[in-house]
């Protein structure tokens, strides 16, 4: 039989009624159950002598129990079992609240090991409800599971030990392949399964950890290696020229290095006739633009054309804009199409593209999704796409298109991470920005400063400069937010009375928020207050504040993206960061965003100080959701699983060899449906 067909009910210790329980925690078969981890281990091997014990310390020592405990009451009329036990060295006296279970267990003259917290009061040393054992299991480290209620981890322990042997005889095909466990010195599946449940010793339990973790991470390096090569197809289009650099050379600036290494290796993926299938990461303003209109160029020159798609039709415009002044006098021609556009231009517009007159069609992502016929459709370019996961980059090729691909973000992630998240995609960083960007300064300062902040905004927008002010998400009952409706009001009333107001939230419907944005970028707002909807990079080169009120409510990612809208012009620009929040991490946090304008160490800092909850806890990457594995943590096993990876894939690019089946399997139920993510 296999594992996935037992029934977990009828593992002794189960029942109709943990069988509930068992599910809200997530555990419905077999194979759940043996891979619901211990969160903690409590030591029973680590033992101190009575009289070494520091009060106030969780420890752990074994004595000999004086005499058989006594029932009482405290004052308040709980039952007490008291006794006092010694190991020679010295006494403490015992005292179990409300189970005369528990303390019927301990007997006169024999010796247990008692665990638990040790206080010091003026009887001597004393131990409320320690965890107790007998002698006669062996000494080792006792398994604590997370819980729900009604349900005890000595239960599950029990259960978990009944369910390993099942699962054991059951057949089954470990992930890691032989040659692989073999070569990167990790355990059996068998011992690392039981060690991790019942260890023997730390050393045991670090070996089974680390075995555990590899299997993980490798099943999920495995899925996006598998994503990867998922429907790629072949292209028909190839660069045979490459013109990159008569192009670079036409531009009024020099090229970052960073942007001439892109541009090189994209050139090298799109000479191939396995379509390309590139992320690009880059600080905002690190140049991304000038990268891809450097690849439409080329494509164009060969014979390609392109769709460069954007997440607005603001954004869109951009583009275009830009686009058709770098483009001018290439003899390419460039268009844009947007929803907004008349229904005679828009013919006009689709039956140029479908008789291959465009070279370069800029849109939003509706290109794709509309009736946009190409003639000769090699590239595509999508700007700022950082919110979709992992599934939606697959859409174009489903489609039955394979042209080159080219993804660019500006959400730095820290590199170690995007191996992982991107790891169906090739990747390449601008982690430079060009010569003579001036520093947006950043203060962060408390709501006692709001007048004075006010004041400066006012003195700005009087010389014809425009401002933004962004305020968190509001839930209902959180009262001492502001939400960014009453907060415009308020300033309307008062503080801003003479100025030109506007509103940009979420809620609001997408043309309502064009129009708004496009109303700020050609002056006729001179004040934006908005929630994050803005960070998506409309440039306004004429906005030169960015405040942020309630700043500790946003990642640290978060808010170097926000102060990415500002700095884009001439002027100085500035980054306020309001907050009354007086923690330590709040204020480190606010405190890496005055040093640094750098994204990528922001977003190492992010990590260390919020954990990777921020890159993946709201499932933005689509990525599955792990049991044991930190992709932080673990930085060391996740090199050694890509290596292992590589070498798996190189010999069998499909998992199809008998060897592993089981590692084909074990990515299938990583990548389960919960994940939205289908691997055939
Ligand atoms: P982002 O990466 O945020 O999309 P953009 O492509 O919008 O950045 O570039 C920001 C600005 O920097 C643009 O005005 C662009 O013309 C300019 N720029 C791009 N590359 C360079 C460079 N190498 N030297 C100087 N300016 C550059
Ligand atoms: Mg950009």
């Amino acid at each position: 039989m296999k594992s996935g067909e037992i029934n977990i009910q009828y593992i002794k210790g189960v029942g109709e009624k943990r069988l509930q329980l068992l599910e809200k925690l997530g555990i419905k078969s077999l194979d759940d159950l043996v891979h619901f981890y211990p969160r903690d281990y409590l030591d029973f091997t680590d033992l101190t002598p009575i009289s070494k014990i520091e009060p106030s310390s969780v420890c752990v020592f074994c004595a000999t129990v004086g005499f058989d405990p006594v029932a009482g009451y405290t004052g308040r009329g709980k039952a007490t079992f008291k006794t006092t036990v010694t190991d020679g060295t010295g006494t403490v006296h015992v005292t179990i609240f409300n189970s005369r279970f528990a303390a019927s267990a301990l007997h006169a003259g024999e010796e247990y090991l008692f665990y638990g917290k040790v206080t010091k009061s003026k009887n001597g040393l004393e131990m409320a409800n320690p965890t107790m054992e007998s002698l006669d299991r062996e000494p080792g480290l006792r398994p604590v599971y997370p819980l729900t209620a009604g349900i005890t981890s000595g239960v599950i322990t029990r259960i978990i030990e009944n369910a390993l042997p099942l699962y054991f005889e059951a057949e089954s095909n470990a992930a890691i392949p032989d040659d692989i466990r073999r070569k990167f010195n990790i355990a059996h599946e068998k011992f690392a399964l039981s060690t991790i449940h019942f260890p023997k010793n730390k050393a045991d339990l670090e070996i089974a950890r680390r075995s555990l973790i590899f299997e993980e991470l490798l099943t999920l390096q495995a899925g996006m290696r598998l994503l990867k090569s998922h429907d790629r197809g072949k292209t028909d289009y190839r660069i045979e020229r490459d013109c990159s650099d008569e192009f670079i050379g036409s531009l009024p600036f020099t090229l970052t290095g960073a942007q001439l290494r892109t541009v090189r290796e994209c050139i090298a993926d799109m000479k191939r006739d396995i379509p390309m299938n590139r992320l690009v990461q880059g600080d905002v303003g690190s140049g991304k633009t000038a990268v891809a209109a450097a690849l439409l160029y080329t494509a164009a020159k060969n014979g390609m054309q392109s769709a460069m798609m954007a997440p607005t039709e603001i954004l869109a415009g951009q583009h275009f804009n830009t686009l058709s002044a770098m483009m001018k006098g290439t003899g390419l021609k460039v268009a844009l199409l947007t929803g907004s556009a008349t229904a005679k231009s828009k013919r006009e517009i689709k039956q140029a593209v479908a008789q291959g007159k465009i070279d370069i069609l800029v849109g939003t992502h509706a290109l794709l999704s509309e009736d946009v016929a190409f003639s000769r459709l090699g590239f595509v370019v999508t700007d700022e796409q950082h919110r979709f996961g992992v599934r939606q980059r697959g859409t174009l090729a489903s489609k039955g298109l394979h042209p080159h691909t080219f993804v660019m973000s500006a959400t730095p992630i820290p590199r170690t991470l995007s191996l992982i998240i991107y790891g169906d995609l090739d990747l390449s960083v601008i982690d430079e920005l060009p010569k003579g960007r001036q520093k947006i300064s950043t203060y962060a300062v408390d709501s006692s400063y709001r007048k004075r902040i006010y004041a400066f905004i006012r003195k700005h927008l009087d010389k014809g400069l425009q401002a933004y002010i962004v305020c968190p998400l509001v839930e209902e009952g959180e009262s001492d937010l502001i939400s960014a409706g009453e907060y415009a009001e308020t300033l309307k009333e008062k503080e801003f009375a003479d100025y030109r107001i506007g509103l940009l939230h979420g809620k609001m419907k997408a043309k309502d928020k064009e129009k708004t944005m496009s109303r700020f970028l050609s002056g006729e707002i001179q004040l934006l207050v908005s929630t994050t909807v803005v960070e998506v990079g409309v440039d306004v080169p004429n906005a030169v504040i960015m405040v942020v009120e309630n700043a500790e409510r946003f990642g640290l990612s978060q808010l170097h993206q926000l102060r990415g809208r500002v700095g884009r012009g001439k002027e100085k620009s500035y980054c306020i960061l309001i907050t009354d929040a007086g923690g330590e991490n709040a204020k480190a946090r606010m405190e890496i965003m005055c040093r640094t304008n750098d994204g990528f160490q922001i977003a190492d800092k992010d990590l260390e100080l919020r954990g990777p909850g921020d890159f993946f806890g709201s499932r933005q990457h689509g990525l599955p959701e792990l049991k044991i594995a930190s992709l932080t943590e673990n930085m060391d096993l996740v090199r050694q699983t890509r290596n292992a990876c590589d070498a798996i894939f190189h010999r069998d690019p499909e998992l199809n060899e008998k060897e592993n089946v089981g590692l084909k399997a074990a990515v299938k139920k990583l990548f389960s449906e919960e994940n939205h993510l289908s691997l055939n």
